[in-house]
């Protein structure tokens, strides 16, 4: 244990670098700290030409961006949307609160994103959306997620919340579907403390979503409520964190690119370690570095795997918890894939100050842990 650093490496750290500082001053100095300002026009206007769409809407945080791209699209009591069963719960939870029901969907085994073949069989004449959920950054098979969405006339609402830059045939995830739904948490790609953006192409559903976010007024009538909206608006405090973590996003996602790079290939030949698989034509970001370890052919479990890097001070995550198995989603059903991988898989440390040095000194200790155990199996 001589070599083991003595600080704990977090499996995720904000980069609160560049204009930050300045720009957050900026808001105190001169009184715009709500939801006016010039930061909100700002973002909104840089992240619509990042992602490619006409609108970007800002908002609170990913899981009201979920909640009033859901209500744009009309959806409501009776309504069934398509959600993969392997998410994080708050894509089905803005399901259920617009009073619809979340349609648990089993995932692809190789890419982990929602599987349409599964999809298929859970389609009634009631359903009105699908929910692609780029999962730690690896898009979903877009390009038959649209054809299967004609085929159904359902409404494509992507959760861009872990995948922020990747895109599918050239086109950003977040401009494919009809809207996409981001989140700036302090752990994803880049955040604004808490919040979130709508992007869409669409004028009527941005005027929507414009609307719902702002107590159901439009900016024609003041204090006049077309719908019974919400506050869902993102400070000014906030979108200027949002406009200086835009000016670094481009080094932020190459270095990201960089350390995924490097732990796969630390990581290649060992025996039941697989990581998501890439389609055709899609360019993924990386999110959270991700590995599947079948215990049968590695000698441990994840858990076991988990518990020996924590004693080491390397902190990992385990995969969402497949939300079949959940009280509020409970399905008696077995969705083989996303159990399977919810149990079997686990996240290391990823962000842009993880030095090389720190991956190599994981890729390692994770090379040795399951060697020792695999000759033991001989
Ligand atoms: C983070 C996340 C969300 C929710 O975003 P918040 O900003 O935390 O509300 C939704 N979906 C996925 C897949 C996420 O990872």
């Amino acid at each position: 244990m001589n070599n083991t650093p003595s600080l704990t490496i977090p499996v995720s750290e904000p980069q609160l670098t560049g204009n930050a500082k300045t720009y957050l001053l900026e808001c105190l100095d001169t009184g715009w700290v709500s939801s006016k300002g010039r930061f909100v026009t700002q973002f909104e206007q840089d992240f619509a030409k990042l992602v490619g769409t006409k609108h970007a809407i800002s908002v609170s945080n990913g899981t009201a961006a979920l909640h009033l791209a859901l209500l744009a699209a009309g959806i409501g009591p009776g309504d069934e949307v398509l959600v993969p069963n392997l998410t994080f719960a708050a894509t089905a939870n803005a399901v259920i609160h617009c009073g619809a029901t979340p349609v648990l969907t089993d995932v692809c085994q190789l890419s982990w994103a929602i599987d349409l073949h599964d999809a298929a069989k859970r389609i009634t004449d009631r359903t009105r959306a699908i929910i692609p959920v780029h999962l730690y950054g690896v898009p979903a098979d877009m390009v038959n997620i649209k054809a299967f969405a004609r085929q159904h006339q359902l409404c494509v609402i992507e959760d861009c919340a872990e995948s922020l830059g990747a895109s599918v045939v050239g086109q950003a995830t977040g401009s494919i579907g009809d809207l996409g739904c981001f989140s700036f948490f302090a752990n994803k790609l880049i955040t604004t403390g808490e919040g979130g953006m709508v992007t869409t192409n669409n004028d009527e559903l941005a005027d929507t979503v414009r609307c719902l976010r702002d107590h159901g007024m439009k900016p024609d009538k003041r204090y006049w409520h077309h719908i019974a909206g919400l506050n869902y608006r993102m400070t000014n405090m906030q979108a200027a964190l949002g406009v200086a973590q835009l000016e670094q996003y481009e080094v932020f996602l190459n270095r990201r690119a960089e350390v995924a790079e490097r732990y796969r290939q630390g990581l290649s030949d060992l025996p039941g370690l697989n990581w998501q698989q890439v389609y055709k034509d899609t360019s993924p970001v990386c999110w959270l570095f991700s590995f599947s370890l079948n215990p049968q052919l590695a000698g441990l479990t994840v858990q076991e795997l988990a518990m020996v890097l924590a004693s080491e001070g390397i902190e990992t995550r385990p995969f969402f918890f497949p939300l079949h198995r959940q009280p509020p989603y409970f399905q008696d059903e077995c969705y083989p894939i996303s159990n399977w991988l919810a149990d079997n898989g686990l996240s290391l440390p990823t962000y842009t100050a993880l030095s090389n040095a720190q991956i190599d000194h994981i890729t390692c200790r994770i090379r040795a842990l399951l060697s020792q155990q695999g000759s033991k199996h001989e």
